[in-house]
């Protein structure tokens, strides 16, 4: 199957062209006619199996067939993180750039700056609004944001908007929309309060379930079982002067610990930089872009930007300790391996963590090799 099977606008296709996409992924194949007819869907999807591109598509074809100005907003995409929200903003303007379309990403952050132009853009109208539920509201109650013209509604990583306390929030963004529209939501897993609110904002919705929870079959995983203070040593000889390993992203459950371990990385001489949510949003860009362009070999990152990061050729990730939710196991490790090139991911286990990694592999249904410890010895 190719993209052209689909019957997107050429516009559409013309932009999936430049950026370089040749087949659909399967999430792709299954999404795009649905959304096309203009059904609801649920769809159980992780990150980095095209899910972007299975609702930006066809909803960026809609929204090229229509003659209408492009100053009304059309559709509105609801994301739990800034990364996802300018993520999802960079591909819709990729595959957009052929067409009058356009979009405004909407997410949280201190700099004034970036207020004022977030302000400047919903006043002048788009498109597509891709936000963080809390920012949203912040402008819906200055009185600029029109949302009655709003058609389809896309809730993405709906799970994790969940976990981090947005439910009110996207209750009270979607009292403000009409209630005909066609409503799209994302989730990586399928709980209970998942189905409850697909029952609640959804109307008749294909389901399509991809076989979920589980890494992708090219990712190498390994762990170490160690002591925590051979966790850094370990980490340094894993790392330090390897060639083959130019990228590498190490993830902790905490900030704290984020941060002191690349305060010691930096004092071992690894270039190495450390995001998380204490940063400004223009800092964490900042740091993604180093990373990205190879300035830093490091970049150590809490859970919060698990899912949302996007960047291919990682080759290694390490877990410095165990994520306590199988699923964010699944998330982190998913970071390496994008698109198709293999990775490795390596997890260090404490003997208190030894449980809690028990729970990741009777999840995974599969038991991950263990690597004998070369500290020792
Ligand atoms: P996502 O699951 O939306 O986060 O996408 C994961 C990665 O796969 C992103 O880097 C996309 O640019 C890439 N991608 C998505 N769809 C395709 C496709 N059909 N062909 C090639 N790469 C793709």
């Amino acid at each position: 199957m190719n993209f052209n099977d689909f019957k997107l606008h050429p516009d559409i296709l013309e932009g999936i062209n430049s950026m370089g996409f040749e087949n659909p992924t399967p999430i792709q194949e299954q999404a795009i006619p649905v959304i096309l007819e203009g059904k609801d869907l649920i769809a159980c999807a992780q990150t980095g199996t095209g899910k972007t591109g299975a609702f930006v598509l066809p909803i960026l074809s809609i929204n090229a067939n229509k003659t209408s100005n492009h100053s009304k907003v059309s559709t509105l995409v609801i994301v739990p993180t800034r990364e996802l929200a300018l993520q999802i903003d960079q591909q819709i303007e990729g595959f957009a750039y052929f067409s009058p379309i356009g979009s405004i990403a909407v997410y949280g952050g201190n700099d004034g700056g970036n207020w004022d132009r977030q302000r400047a853009a919903l006043e002048g109208g788009a498109d597509l609004v891709i936000a963080t539920p809390g920012r949203l509201i912040q402008h819906i109650q200055m009185g600029y944001v029109k949302l009655d013209t709003v058609e389809h509604l896309i809730l993405d990583e709906a799970d994790r908007m969940l976990d981090m306390g947005f439910y009110d929030d996207i209750m009270s963004i979607i009292k403000l929309l009409p209630e005909k529209r066609q409503t799209l939501m994302f989730s990586a897993t399928m709980p209970q309060n998942i189905r409850k609110l697909a029952k609640t904002i959804l109307h008749n919705p294909v389901e399509i379930s991809l076989s979920v929870s589980k890494p992708a079959e090219n990712i190498l995983q390994a762990v170490y079982m160690l002591e925590n203070d051979q966790k850094l040593e370990l980490l340094d000889s894993l790392v330090k002067e390897k060639d083959y390993v130019q990228s590498v992203l190490v993830f902790a459950s905490t900030k704290a610990e984020v941060k002191s371990i690349e305060r010691k990385l930096i004092q071992s001489n690894i270039r190495a930089k450390a995001i998380h949510s204490d940063l400004e949003q223009r800092e964490r860009e900042d740091v993604l872009r180093e990373f990205k362009n190879r300035k830093i070999q490091i970049l150590v990152a809490t859970d919060i930007i698990s899912r949302g990061i996007d960047i291919e050729d990682i080759d290694l990730v390490v877990n410095y300790d165990v994520p306590n939710d199988p699923e964010d196991y699944v998330h982190r490790i998913g970071r390496t391996a994008r698109a198709q090139s293999d990775g490795v991911a390596i997890t260090f286990v404490n003997k208190k963590q030894k449980i809690l990694f028990d729970k990741i592999e009777k999840f995974l249904g599969t038991t991950i090799f263990k690597i004998r410890n070369p500290l020792d010895s």
